[in-house]
């Protein structure tokens, strides 16, 4: 047994996930080419997950240059990747609720791999450091030391983050730049490390876009209409608390009524929106990410 503080039979869920999540993320590195239609990145990735015997965690993310994270296509999305861009596919992957989160950055813009190499070695950086006992101050630190060794900015406030059983976001965060902290990695617990750099020059860190194509149920209230109970029902059921796309939607009310019942479900509240992060000076950005788990003595790379 690798992990004493996760039962055996709940740890090897994470293994199934990491390793479909890994495969899914080295098939979509080669899917990615100029004039490639980004709907078709992601859903190719999210039906090889569910092919694979996992389910999407998330919408898989395609976010361009100076987009982020939380570009995901919407339906009958007409996007396509531009040419000399950088790109970040994000994959999530669960099963029984037990999460995988990876990340591959393709740089189609020569000038620009730097970005792309930073940021894979901020990620080995942090796989070497991780283990039972480190601060998350002394992490965060690291991490912003091996960005700008290349010259380059760590994206301030976009974090790693905790994963747990349904839950992505569970709590804990582990920041690419220095950031008081007490707190501490423990044995057992399981992370997705992501690292995002951009220029020298740019502000270094992400905003709020206006768009947003990356949802999550948040609480039950009573619906106004029929379809708009049956559109909460639907999404409770099979996303649980984790997010989803609205292309998962589909079918799933008469046409004629999911926007209306859409927007009842986001302006009650029972719904939240993840909003397009973008870069707040338009500088493009790159980004690694795996998931691990904390061991005795290290960490575990499950993607
Ligand atoms: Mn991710
Ligand atoms: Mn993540």
């Amino acid at each position: 047994m690798l992990v004493m503080s996760i039962p055996e039979e709940d740890f090897q869920k994470y293994v199934a996930a990491g390793n479909i999540a890994a495969k899914v993320r080295e098939q979509m590195r080669r899917a990615v080419s100029e004039g490639t239609l980004v709907i078709d990145i992601c859903e190719k990735a999210e039906a090889l997950i569910r092919e694979s015997g996992g389910k999407p965690a998330f919408p898989c993310n395609v976010s361009i240059n100076e987009v982020a994270a939380h570009y995901s296509s919407p339906p009958l999305d007409k996007k396509a990747i531009p040419e000399n861009s950088i790109v970040k596919v994000d994959v999530g992957v669960h099963v029984d609720g037990y999460i995988a989160d990876t990340a591959v950055t393709v740089c189609l813009d020569p000038e620009h791999e730097n970005l792309t190499r930073a940021a894979e070695e901020a990620l080995e950086t942090a796989i070497k450091l991780l283990r039972p006992g480190l601060s998350i101050a002394r992490f965060g630190s690291a991490i912003q030391k091996s960005i700008q060794k290349w010259g380059l900015k760590p994206i301030s406030n976009l974090t790693g983050h905790k994963i747990s059983r349904f839950s992505l976001h569970a709590g804990k965060a582990l920041p690419n730049v220095f950031h008081l902290s007490t707190s501490r990695v423990k044995v057992g617990e399981i992370y997705a490390v992501e690292p995002f750099v951009t220029t020298s020059e740019a502000a270094g860190r992400v905003i709020r876009a206006r768009e947003a194509y990356i949802f999550r149920f948040v609480k039950r209230k009573s619906s106004k209409t029929e379809h708009a109970k049956q559109l909460l029902n639907y999404i409770e059921k099979n996303f649980r608390t984790l997010p989803f796309s609205e292309r998962w939607l589909d079918g799933c009310v008469p046409s004629d009524y999911h926007s209306a019942a859409f927007s009842e479900l986001l302006s009650s509240k029972s719904l939240m929106a993840y909003p397009v992060f973008t870069e707040a000076s338009g500088k493009r950005v790159a980004q690694a990410e795996h998931t691990v788990v904390i061991t005795k003595d290290g960490c575990r790379v499950l993607t």
